[in-house]
């Protein structure tokens, strides 16, 4: 009896050991610190810890990364709160206002931990697992008042690109030597997503699938705490909050406070163990598409940590101070600051409840309306952004709205239909309203770590009224269009304001479609059509007997409304068969990529070729520029880069070449360095003042701010733009263009086009320009053509394609493409 009794116990312990929670070393099968692990093992690990723990740990699936990795996050708590997660998710939102009622029970706090976002900042991830065993085997009694919530990995595209090089490169024992291969990454290093995105840059504009996603489940929770675990230098051990100025306005002194109080918590683990720490310095809260500025203005205590390491670093390396840094350090701090976290939150739920419910007040902005008028597909667009942040907004009602007109920088009126937007600052989300629409952020501090302007209606390029008084509207109503097959018209016709009606196109172009466009206006069937307006006829598409149908499902698909013609006689401008009416070629499209090319600016086009226009593109290494046939390509984009090793004499007089006998080169940013100053090319740069003192007077502790001067941080001014020029169709007589870079060209002479150019007195609308680089900017060049031979080179000396959220910059790069010096020459 008393055997069989020890037996059914051992029977029981030994299904309970075959159950319990193992440490992510017992359970990967290496001391975690010793390899990098695949993100697939650490999805293991979670789901090992939801299956042993099951009433603590439960995992959510939301969403998947465009090389298909699982994007995931794991709720962990107490028992009671796990089967209460529901309740105290409304409970939540019940504080902001999103869920009407108010919320009962205890206070439990929310803390968010998400880890790297940046693919190479390789130890968090690591240190997800750690910080997850180490909640549930050593420090349950916070875990009573508190739901963490883990996001292991962010970015598992980047960590795997990062770790499975590592692996693949690495010696054994590993090198610390600085320069041995394991810590120089290639091209493009394993820090952003698939498209090369850095998704730190991308929380507002959810231009990625990570981020959209992420917004989903992020929004259905709205933390009290948000951490996004990075990595800097290797020589600078690690940073942690409060952050440094500028704050953005909309910050509480409640958050400004209890950043400090968290610093302080993890100071005191730190001082413990020896470990040196910065706070207050170089990571500000301003730019709102950040891992800690975007919760902040959500309503959490939004934070940056950064452990000294990134993809320099490896499983160890010997820093500048003498130091060997192992990924085991990296990780015990990285364990560390994120327990310190959950740890005074739980000590604080209370407070931090009541505080968050302060946040969501939104009386007293003093915008209490954006009123947002023009094209009808940049205000969907808009929408559909603000959908991705579950902001609401209205229709506006036919009357007048008065106060901030963006357009003139001063007061105004606007007339107003329901089809102006108008979004409302008295919302939950008022305060990121006001962040994403104000005219002009407030700076309480012009040394930024980012751009200081992202001001919404001149990025969608729509007039604006900003307006102290609420503008009454009414429900947002859906608009659809619906075209049908007219038998008996000659053709169609569809007006070009934006970059749907390019979508179009590019879709009717895949198809073998031929279509024309006008150069000049013109005016059928009592409707006129500006420049750039596309005109599909049957005559041109003899072979398509289906070409209604075709045209229709493509207008239809893409909401386009599509005008029949049944006479190519024009009742004022051009003819169909003139000259200024011209077939769109079908552009065979380049663009370089590699390491001379950077990798920001070569993703941002990627993934406008491929998920927003869907047209095809060739990438080419830069490095095989020497044997590229060009003759294969009608364009040839250069991202932003640094050319000369390859566009030395024989590499320039190749493309020069191929330019001159129709080629198109659409260059960027630093790419157009390779035709300034250039012997054959007529584009000039405006040199900066190097005039020096004989005495330099800046005392050194000045310096930084000495150099703001020459800095432009992202700013906003408004362009004159020559609409008649293709590059132009679409647009009005101006632009409001992002500048990010000092950089700056004269104006072109000859026989080129200065399509897009600041005048002898540039306008600048919103954001911080530095006293020096200003004086660089009057009659400068934005965007221009210059003509060589029978080809072009497009000059972007601005980049439409910032981190894609500049919507109405996109258009130029279309119109460069398909209308800008249509004589391509055929393939
Ligand atoms: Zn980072």
């Amino acid at each position: 009896m008393h055997t069989r009794f020890l037996s059914i116990v051992l029977f029981f312990i030994s299904l309970i050991s075959f159950a319990q929670l193992q440490s992510p070393s017992e359970f990967l099968g290496y001391d975690l610190g010793s390899q990098f692990s695949r993100h697939h093992q650490v999805i293991d690990y979670f789901k090992h810890a939801a299956k042993t723990n099951s009433a603590q740990v439960k995992l959510e699936n939301y969403g998947e990364t465009y090389e298909r990795r699982p994007l995931t996050v794991a709720f962990v708590s107490s028992e009671e709160n796990i089967k209460n997660l529901e309740t105290i998710r409304e409970n939540n939102l019940k504080n902001t206002g999103i869920i009407k009622g108010n919320a009962s029970g205890k206070d439990i706090a929310i803390v968010w931990l998400s880890y790297n976002v940046h693919g190479n900042e390789a130890s968090a991830t690591e240190a997800s697992m750690s910080t997850l065993y180490r909640l549930l085997t050593e420090n349950q009694s916070w875990l009573e008042n508190t739901v963490v919530i883990i996001d292991p990995c962010v970015n598992p595209d980047g960590r795997d690109r990062y770790a499975n090089w590592f692996n693949e490169t690495s010696s054994k024992p590993y090198d610390i030597d600085q320069q041995a291969s394991e810590h120089n990454e290639p091209w493009p290093g394993g820090r952003p997503n698939h498209y090369l995105f850095d998704l730190n840059r991308d929380w507002a504009w959810a231009s990625q699938i990570e981020s959209a996603s992420r917004l989903k489940v992020y929004n259905k929770w709205l933390p009290h705490i948000h951490v996004d675990f990075h990595e800097q230098g290797i020589n600078e051990p690690y940073y942690f909050a409060p952050a440094a100025e500028p704050f953005h306005e909309v910050i509480s002194d409640w958050q400004r406070d209890f950043q400090t109080q968290i610093g302080k918590n993890h100071a005191k683990y730190f001082d413990k163990e020896g470990w040196l720490y910065f706070t207050r310095e170089r990571f500000d809260l301003l730019y709102p598409s950040y891992g800690d500025t975007y919760p902040t203005f959500m309503g959490a205590i939004g934070m940056t940590y950064e452990q000294a390491g990134h993809g320099r670093s490896g499983l160890g390396i010997l820093n500048d101070e003498g130091i060997i840094l192992t990924l085991k350090d990296r990780i015990a701090h990285h364990t560390t600051t994120g327990l310190s976290t959950v740890e005074i939150s739980s000590k604080n739920a209370k407070s931090l409840n009541t505080e968050f419910k302060k946040f969501f007040d939104n009386s007293n902005l003093k915008y209490k309306s954006y009123v947002l008028q023009g094209n009808a597909d940049r205000i969907e667009t808009l929408k559909s952004l603000l959908d991705a942040h579950e902001i609401s907004y209205e229709s506006a009602r036919n009357g007048s709205a008065s106060g901030y007109n963006y357009s003139t920088m001063q007061q105004g009126s606007m007339n107003t239909t329901s089809n102006d937007l108008v979004v409302h600052s008295d919302q939950p989300k008022g305060k990121m309203v006001k962040v994403l629409f104000e005219p002009n952020t407030k700076l309480s501090d012009s040394l930024t770590y980012d751009i200081t302007s992202w001001s919404l209606p001149y990025a969608y390029g729509l007039k604006a009224i900003a307006s102290t008084k609420k503008v009454r509207g009414s429900a947002a109503k859906a608009t659809s269009v619906s075209n049908s097959v007219d038998t008996s018209a000659i053709g169609y016709a569809l007006e070009w304001n934006s970059l749907t009606d390019a979508k179009f196109l590019a879709d009717l172009l895949k198809q073998g479609v031929k279509i024309r466009f006008t150069e000049k206006p013109f005016t059928q069937e009592g409707k006129e059509f500006d420049r750039g307006s596309l005109i599909i006829t049957k005559g041109d598409n003899p072979k398509k007997q289906d070409l209604d149908a075709i045209i229709v499902a493509a207008a239809n698909k893409f909401s386009r409304k599509i005008h029949p013609l049944y006479s190519g006689f024009a009742t004022s401008g051009p003819d169909f068969g003139s000259p200024d009416i011209k077939l769109v070629n079908k552009q065979k499209v380049a663009i370089l990529s590699g390491k001379y090319t950077s990798s920001l600016n070569y993703g941002a086009l990627w993934h406008f070729f491929e998920q927003q226009l869907k047209y095809p593109v060739t990438s080419i290494n830069s490095e095989h520029f020497g044997r590229v046939n060009l003759n294969k390509y009608n364009v040839l984009i250069m991202p932003n880069g640094s050319y000369s090793s390859i566009l030395n004499e024989s590499g320039l007089k190749k493309l020069k070449s191929w330019i001159a006998k129709g080629g198109k080169v659409i260059a960027f940013g630093n790419a157009i360095s390779s035709f300034a100053d250039k012997k054959g090319f007529n584009l000039k740069s405006i040199k900066e003042d190097r005039k020096q003192d004989t005495i330099n007077k800046v005392p050194y502790a000045n310096r930084e701010r000495e150099n703001v001067k020459k800095l432009i941080t992202g700013a906003v001014f408004k362009t004159s733009l020559d609409n008649t020029h293709p590059l132009a169709f679409g647009y009005p007589d101006h632009y409001y263009t992002l500048k990010i870079g000092r950089r700056s060209y004269k104006q072109l002479g000859n026989n080129n086009y200065n399509v897009g150019y600041l005048d002898a007195k540039p306008v600048k609308v919103s954001g911080f320009v530095g006293e020096k680089a200003f004086k660089n900017l009057p009659n400068s060049l934005i965007f221009g053509e210059e003509r060589v031979g029978s080809g072009s080179i497009i000059y972007f000396v601005d980049d439409v394609m910032f981190r894609s959220f500049w919507e109405n910059g996109k258009l130029f790069l279309t119109n460069a493409i398909f209308f800008v010096n249509n004589n391509a020459f055929e393939l």
